[in-house]
């Protein structure tokens, strides 16, 4: 799967979710804890392959789904630039202390593995926006 189409999907999924809860006229605070992980898991078990395992990822007791990927995340399947052998796909604008590169044969991705910046509730409060691909409208590198 490409980057683009885990995100066109992933905005499908997210946009059905919010058309559910608006039609059941919930609050912005409402829908924040709507996507607390163990609600989801409960509720919406088809948005995410981890939520069979009961598993998150990242191991941090609030867990917000919200912003999964991340607004800050910078991607582009053709590749962004090459360095040396190797294709670098996807990046991250703020350059967070926590991410960094991984190495995959002669490709490089991102790795937000350790980095929580879009999973806290002060995060998904302020940056809050019902319309999933408008928040994450600069992920997609042209
Ligand atoms: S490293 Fe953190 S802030 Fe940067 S893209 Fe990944 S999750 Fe977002």
């Amino acid at each position: 799967m490409t980057y683009l189409d885990w995100f066109d999907d992933h905005a499908k999924k997210h946009q059905k979710i919010i058309e559910k809860l608006t039609a059941k006229k919930l609050t912005k605070e409402e829908i924040i804890e709507y996507f607390v992980f163990e609600n989801m898991v409960k509720y919406e078990p088809s948005f995410c392959p981890l939520y069979a395992q009961n598993k998150k990822c990242h191991e941090i007791e609030y867990l917000s789904c919200y912003f999964c990927a991340c607004p800050h995340f910078r991607f582009k399947d053709s590749g962004i630039e090459k360095i040396e052998e190797k294709t670098k796909y996807s990046f991250c604008a703020i350059n967070s202390k926590d991410g960094s590169e991984g190495v995959y044969g002669d490709a490089i991705h991102q790795d937000c593995s350790k980095c929580l910046v879009p999973h806290t509730k002060k995060y998904v409060t302020k940056n809050f926006d019902q319309d999933w691909k408008k928040a994450m409208s600069k992920c997609r590198s042209v």
